[in-house]
């Protein structure tokens, strides 16, 4: 058994958090922001290996896709199935290894003439659909019934948290590029509108645009953008006008549909997904669009890199 502190209170922290404590350790959380107030609470958040680099993505991905499946059989977790539509215009570049991710057979090619109009492929397939406001509460609570221990504190650096414990899991996403000084995270900004509509559609992905429609519980997720190295975390009209647009050819009820809310996040984007250890340090960020994507196959290897 060893005391472990893990850094961060985002998807990250809490899945490694939950699996270390899960495994005997006395595990605590130590955290600036918790949820609501992380980034991961702005994902929108469906599994998608979308933004991520390094060899073991697909990996990662699809080990997150299999305890996906099983926490949607607990209905208190907000985790579901929900069908997925992904188009592709001629020449679009993305990645390829969704296929290997999911079940075998799952990932369907939709035939030519069912295509909405400008898009040349087309694919169906079942993936985890996370209700983040649900969902990350929820996980904080089944830490705390483990015996695990929550504490808001912002520290300066890693060596604070040196004398209090055998072992650091560092979690801080964008943060990373301050606090490790890593110069490769990069944000990669993305703007949101929540529409007050509740439609039984599949989730749209386009990731050329990037357009993506997701149905939540709380509203209509509509997105999105991809602005690289921007650093502000805020939202403008014309650029939310041209989401809400591009989003209604697929529904045109998001046209005409009134707001709930908006937001913007940064993903914390890295030339490669970091979970790697360093002496008493394992570092677990820069998920990019994919956090939730690689949370629990990112956390498995954390607890692996534990062990010794
Ligand atoms: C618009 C948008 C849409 C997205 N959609 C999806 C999606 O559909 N699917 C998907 O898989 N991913 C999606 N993502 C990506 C996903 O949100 C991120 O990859 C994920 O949230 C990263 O989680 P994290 O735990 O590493 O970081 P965070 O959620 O940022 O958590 C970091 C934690 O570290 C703490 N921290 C940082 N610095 C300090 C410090 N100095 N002291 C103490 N604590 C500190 C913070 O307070 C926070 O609790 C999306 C992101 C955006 C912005």
């Amino acid at each position: 058994m060893k005391k472990i502190i893990v850094l961060g209170c985002g998807i990250s922290g809490l899945s490694s958090a939950l699996l270390l404590i899960r495994e005997g350790h006395q595990v605590k959380i130590v955290s600036k922001e918790l949820p609501p107030n992380t980034t991961s609470n702005k994902a929108a958040a469906f599994w998608s290996p979308y933004y991520a680099e390094g060899e073991r993505v697909t990996q990662w991905a699809k080990e997150s896709y299999e305890e996906y499946e099983t926490l949607c059989m607990i209905e208190e977790s907000g985790v579901s199935m929900a069908k997925l539509h992904r188009f592709r215009k001629k020449g679009s570049v993305e990645s390829e290894d969704w296929e290997a991710a999911v079940p075998e057979g799952d990932y369907r090619a939709i035939p030519k003439e069912k295509l909405p109009a400008g898009y040349d492929e087309g694919f169906e397939l079942d993936v985890p659909l996370i209700e983040t406001q649900i969902f990350l509460p929820w996980l904080m609570d089944e830490f705390k019934d483990d015996g695990g221990k929550i504490e808001t504190r912002e520290i300066k650096s890693l060596d604070e948290l040196q004398n209090e414990c055998d072992l650091i899991i560092h979690c801080s996403g964008m943060n990373a590029r301050t606090l490790v000084n890593d110069q490769a995270m990069i944000p990669m900004k993305g703007q949101i509108v929540v529409m007050d509509l509740h439609l039984d559609i599949p989730i749209i992905l386009v990731e050329s645009d990037p357009t993506y429609i997701v149905q939540r519980k709380d509203g209509c997720i509509v997105g999105g953008t991809r602005e690289e190295n921007v650093f502000t975390e805020t939202t403008d009209e014309e650029t939310l006008n041209a989401i809400v647009d591009r989003a209604s050819k697929f529904f045109p009820e998001i046209k005409t549909a009134s707001r709930i809310t908006q937001w913007a996040g940064l993903r914390p984007y890295r030339n490669e997904v970091r979970v790697e250890r360093e002496e008493n340090i394992i570092h677990n960020y820069g998920h990019g669009g994919s956090g939730f994507t690689l949370a629990w196959g990112c956390a498995k290897e954390v607890l692996g890199l534990a062990s010794w």
